[in-house]
Parts: C-alpha cells; structure tokens; sequence
C-alpha cells in the first residue's frame, strides 16, 4: 500500500494512474478506523481499480476543542488495517498540506442544511466539512467516494456540494455498520467504558422502536417516548428530530415509506453520539 504524506507525491501517482485509465475510489476519514470505516473501503475496493483513502483529523469541522483534542489518533493500526484489506493507497497529509497559506476559502450557501439538527449545534462545523472535503475533492479528482448513511445530515452536505462544484464525482452512500447490540460503531465509543457501550445500544433500540410504531401512533408521542426511555439509560437527548429523508426538512408527521428519517444526538458519559433511522 502506497503512504502519502503530501499532495504534490500523492497527485504525481494519481496521474500517472489516471493515464492507464486507472478509476479511483475515495474514503475521507478522520482515522480511528473501525470495520464501519473498513466497509466503505471495501466498497470502494470492489467498485475501482484503486482505492484510495485519507486519514485527516480535520481542526475545522470540531467546534468544541476538547473534542479535538480528545479525537483518538491510532494511524499504525489504521495502516495496518487498511494493508490487512487490500487498500491501495492512504493519504495521511499534516495541516498545512490541506490549508496552505493563501488557500481560498469556499463558499456554499447551504441553506436550511445548515439551520436544523448538527447546524445549530455544532455552528461552523458543516463549513470545516466543505473546506476539507472541497480540497481532497481538488486534489484527487476522484471517480467515486464513499460515505456513511451515520453521518446523515453531512451525506446531504457533501451532496450539495458535490453538486455545485464537483458534478462529475459519483457519491455513494452506505449504511451504517453496528455493533451486534445496535450500536452505531464510532471512533468515539473508544471513549466509553464497558457499561457505557451498553447503556449506549440503547439508542438504536429507541430509533427502532419509533420505526416500528410507524403510523400507529402519532409521530410527536413516539419521539417523547423514545426520550423517557433514553433518559432511564443514562442518555442525554440533545435533538431527536423526525425529517424528510430526501430534504431533510424537520417534520411532525409521518412521511411516505422510505422517506422517513429519525435523527439523534445525545452525550452519554461525556460522549456525543449521532445516529438515525431511515424508513
Ligand atoms: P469519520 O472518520 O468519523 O469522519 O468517518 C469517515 C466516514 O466513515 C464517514 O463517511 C462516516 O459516515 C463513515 N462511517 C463512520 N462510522 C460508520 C459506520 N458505523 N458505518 C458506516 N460508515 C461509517
């Protein structure tokens, strides 16, 4: 597997890639892999020549410091990780590779995208993805990315800006890869202890069970049940929002099937954890 440091090494191999007609499949990621991380990667194995993918802790999109600095760092097993599976390439760039002095930054009004569920929460972490995301896009060119449904509300932010300034990328999103109790797997679970894990499936079960009462019951009384049921598991509920899973405009009652999405965040142990539902 090729190790590139900085994007001068890392574009001379994509070009010389790109002369054989070689097509590349990308994954950005912050590290900390897990096997959600390695599905993706297996994916873009399988539908590309090559895959390639970039381990960035990226400073711009952590409005909370801490958060930052707490963010785990494991890059020889991440590398490891990846050679174990057949990845192609890794790029591992420091900061001022990706923001040099004089970088422009990018602007895309996102809109509504940026007003409800991690918008208000976390304020300017949506515009740290597009920095990052619109110059790994610049400088690999790649023919397909790969992404993870988790992260639901950034797939949509990806997607706008893919659409304004990248229309040739190909986007695909992958579903969320669990623990065998549900739970969403995450580079911050690391930072939960055993009961913490447990406490934390917890989530998905309340995601599901709002599913399951799909038009049984009123949307709003689902949502209240699910957050009493959160709370007796040590849960802080700070959003649990019902959307269009097409627009992700927030709403209160049940959409079409398929087009219904139930998004959370919630601390447990200190921790901010994301999930959804889509049904
Ligand atoms: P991150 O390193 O957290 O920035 O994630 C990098 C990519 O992996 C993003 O597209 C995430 O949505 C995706 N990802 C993270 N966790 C999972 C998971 N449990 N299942 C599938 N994809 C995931």
């Amino acid at each position: 597997m090729f190790i590139f440091k900085t994007h001068t090494e890392l574009s001379e191999w994509l070009r010389l890639q790109k002369s054989e007609n070689h097509s590349i499949g990308f994954v950005p990621t912050m590290g900390a892999l897990h096997s959600g991380h390695i599905a993706l990667v297996k994916k873009a194995i399988e539908q590309n020549d090559l895959a390639l993918v970039s381990i960035f802790v990226n400073p711009k999109q952590f409005n909370n410091a801490i958060d930052f600095e707490k963010y785990p760092i494991t890059t020889n097993e991440d590398i490891a990780f990846l050679e174990s599976v057949g990845c192609h390439a890794v790029y591992i760039p420091a900061v001022d590779d990706i923001y040099p002095e004089g970088l422009a930054h990018v602007d895309l009004d996102l809109g509504m995208l940026n007003e409800v569920l991690e918008g208000p929460k976390r304020p300017g972490h949506f515009d740290g993805v597009v920095q990052v995301v619109h110059r790994f896009f610049s400088i690999i060119q790649p023919d397909k990315v790969y992404l993870g449904l988790k992260d639901f509300q950034q797939c949509k932010v990806i997607e706008a800006l893919t659409n304004t300034y990248f229309p040739n990328i190909h986007l695909e999103f992958c579903a969320t890869e669990r623990e065998l109790t549900g739970l969403a797997k995450s580079s911050r679970n690391m930072r939960l202890s055993e009961a913490g894990k447990a406490s934390a499936s917890h989530i998905y079960q309340a995601l599901q069970h709002i599913a399951h009462q799909y038009k049984k019951e009123d949307l709003s009384s689902a949502k209240r049940a699910a957050i009493l049921y959160l709370s007796k598991h040590q849960i802080e509920v700070e959003y649990l929002e019902s959307a269009n899973a097409d627009t992700l405009t927030l709403t209160s009652q049940w959409q079409e099937p398929t087009h219904n999405v139930v998004l959370l965040a919630a601390y447990l142990e200190n921790v901010r954890l994301i999930d959804n539902i889509q049904f």
